[in-house]
């Protein structure tokens, strides 16, 4: 194996990782059921190129299905998700069906990262080895190059003093930092983000809401799921509220925390704010 370089702690210019471009989701009249349990009914979303959206509503209401079928993690049972014009894996109407192969699928996946309630890093593997490991087996990178991207996105990050640590050395803050740097390492078109910080000590919540930020600035386009309402009165362009599987308002934060027009989402933002 290629020799690992030299730990810099200096930051590279952010540049030398090319932004993302694109990023527009479209999910059109999508509904999933498990069994008799219809989890998502007919939701219609539009995300712009570069926007953040944050996802909000009770639990089991579908958020996080909803992001899983736009990874395509889940299968839909009606309706389509496009990025950037393109299907993500299938589409099925009334009188229609479309299926891309799974090589294809696949394919598409890159464009969609994801960050998970639990970090979910590969605990046997350090920090550099979790990051370079998919831009080496996706995308095809040499060693080199994935590992000087990986020391820009820690440094982004701010752990570029990590590289050769193992997960369970790492605080939970820190270990979401890196599943983001992970996530980034694709080079995705939109990043999804399920409770980023709902498995977080409340002192180490801001570390990580502090990268999502510069993300948000960024202009990758982000869809995020949590319950910090103070970050997102902050950084979302778009407030989603679900509940019982469908969207139930859609609006900037003043719209929806200033003045929800729906009782619901009255009543959910009562309890959390
Ligand atoms: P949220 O993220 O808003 O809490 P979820 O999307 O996780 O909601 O779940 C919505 C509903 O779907 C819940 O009732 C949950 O129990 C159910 N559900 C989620 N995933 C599955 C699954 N794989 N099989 C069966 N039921 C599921
Ligand atoms: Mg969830």
């Amino acid at each position: 194996t290629a020799p690992t370089p030299a730990v810099r702690s200096e930051a590279p210019a952010l540049r030398a990782v090319p932004p993302s471009t694109g990023g527009e989701v479209s999910v059109h009249g999508v509904s999933k059921s498990f069994g008799a349990l219809q989890v998502l009914e007919d939701v219609t979303l539009s995300v712009p190129s570069g926007s953040v959206t944050v996802v909000l509503g009770p639990s089991g209401s579908g958020k996080s299905t909803l992001l899983r079928t736009i990874n395509h993690l889940e299968r839909v049972d009606a309706g389509f998700i496009a990025i950037d014009g393109e299907l993500v894996g299938y589409r099925k109407d009334a009188d229609t069906l479309y299926e891309l192969r799974e090589s294809d699928i696949l394919a598409r996946r890159v464009d969609v990262g994801m960050v998970f309630q639990n970090f979910n890093l590969f605990p046997h593997l350090t920090v550099l080895e979790n990051i370079v490991e998919a831009p080496i087996a996706v995308r095809g990178q040499h060693r080199a190059d994935a590992e000087s991207q990986a020391f820009e996105l820690l440094a982004r990050v701010g752990l570029a003093d990590k590289a050769h640590a193992y997960p369970r050395q790492l605080s939970g803050g820190q270990q979401q930092r890196v599943a983001i740097a992970r996530a980034l390492a694709l080079r995705p078109k939109v990043l999804l983000f399920d409770e980023p910080t709902s498995a977080l000590d409340p002192e180490l919540v801001g570390e990580v809401l502090d990268v999502i930020k510069e993300l948000a600035r960024s202009g990758t386009t982000l869809l995020i799921v949590t319950h910090e309402i103070g970050f997102a009165r902050e950084v979302a362009d778009r407030i989603v509220f679900m509940e019982q599987g469908r969207i139930v308002e859609v609006g900037t934060p003043e719209q929806v925390f200033n003045a929800p027009r729906h009782a619901r989402t009255a009543a959910f933002l009562a309890k959390v704010l």
